[in-house]
């Protein structure tokens, strides 16, 4: 006898993989009081498991996965989202296939933002890109640039959350916030290939949307959610297992140094140079800022080396409990 079959069903039972492999998903974490370098091992096998540059498919498929995980840590979550104008790869000017394409295309970026609230006026804001740079030659997973301050970014979220500071402490009285930005990275190659190919800058788009949309100016002074900013900290390659970290240029001097002051198991030291990054927006407006970047151990950056195996969780951790020892030193 022949077995009746039912297509329909079958079908559904596809659908159903479907919609499931798409859904977002929190990751898992354990949630003790200190910086945990198991969650620091899951976010990052989740943050490489494929390339996500701004616009894939794979990126709004973090996005979600970062705002699950988030709430999960009883943070409020806000997604923010934008549309930019940014180089089309598939035109053939740019080693793509389409012969009509235009030379761009619209793209929607993301930004993600979790809040722990402060009792005060003040806000402070730490944050660091999670996309990655888009390679068509090989595949770029971005373990160090992106997945290392994003992973850190997430698990003192976590921390944070839970800490508590006394009255003259930046954790006590300042809404923390957590800025998850998209788009850092240039679609072309090279950082500048954008404003010299098509006069666009193609880069820190997630940043740049940031300021124009989310900060207001009242009398000279920069608010986010109607709270004076009273510094920025942006984070980029700061996983490296040799890690030597720097403030760079234009970093706000008297911050680095209570910073320096109250860090513990990092080498970190001024740097003379300015790297342009995700804080200049910031730094435009003349909001204070640390710009935190390992721009000593290059050899992997934006190539497909950049995977867990040059990375330390360890030393993630350490500049995590800086970052902590630093927000609950006492301000006068
Ligand atoms: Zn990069």
């Amino acid at each position: 006898m022949k077995r009746p079959s039912y297509p329909w069903f079958k079908n559904l039972i596809w659908l159903f993989a479907c919609l499931q492999a798409m859904a977002a998903h929190s990751i898992s974490f354990q949630n003790s009081e200190h910086l945990s370098i198991e969650n620091l091992k899951k976010f990052m096998d989740w943050f490489t498991n494929s390339p996500h540059p701004m616009g894939s498919k794979e990126q709004v498929k973090i996005a979600q996965d970062l705002q699950e995980t988030l709430k999960k840590m009883h943070l409020k979550v806000r997604e923010m989202k934008f549309e930019v104008e940014v180089p089309n790869l598939d035109s053939t000017k740019f080693g793509g296939k389409v012969a009509m394409a235009g030379l761009t295309k619209k793209v929607t970026g993301i930004n993600v933002v979790a809040t722990k609230k402060g009792s005060e006026n003040c806000s402070i804001i730490l944050g660091g890109h999670y996309d990655t740079k888009y390679f068509s030659q090989f595949k770029f997973v971005g373990a160090n640039d992106g997945g290392s301050s994003t992973v850190l970014l997430l698990e003192l979220a976590r921390v944070l959350q839970k800490t508590k500071g006394k009255k003259e402490t930046y954790i006590h009285k300042c809404d923390i916030h957590f800025v998850f930005l998209d788009g850092e990275e240039a679609f072309l190659n090279e950082w500048n290939d954008g404003l010299n190919y098509l006069g666009i800058q193609d880069n820190t788009y997630g940043s740049k949307d940031f300021v124009k949309t989310q900060i207001k100016d009242k009398n000279g002074t920069k608010l986010f959610d109607n709270k004076k900013i009273e510094l920025v900290i942006i984070l980029d390659m700061i996983g490296h297992k040799n890690q030597k970290l720097y403030f760079t240029k234009g970093s706000n001097a008297k911050q680095a140094e209570i910073f320096i002051q109250h860090a513990k198991d990092i080498d970190i030291s001024n740097f003379p140079y300015q790297i342009e990054d995700d804080h200049i927006p910031f730094a435009q407006e003349g909001i204070p800022f640390l710009h935190i970047i390992d721009w000593k151990n290059l050899d992997e950056w934006h190539t497909s080396n950049d995977t867990k195996n040059i990375i330390s969780f360890e030393k993630i951790k350490n500049l995590g409990n800086s970052i902590k020892f630093f927000l609950i030193s006492e301000r006068k």
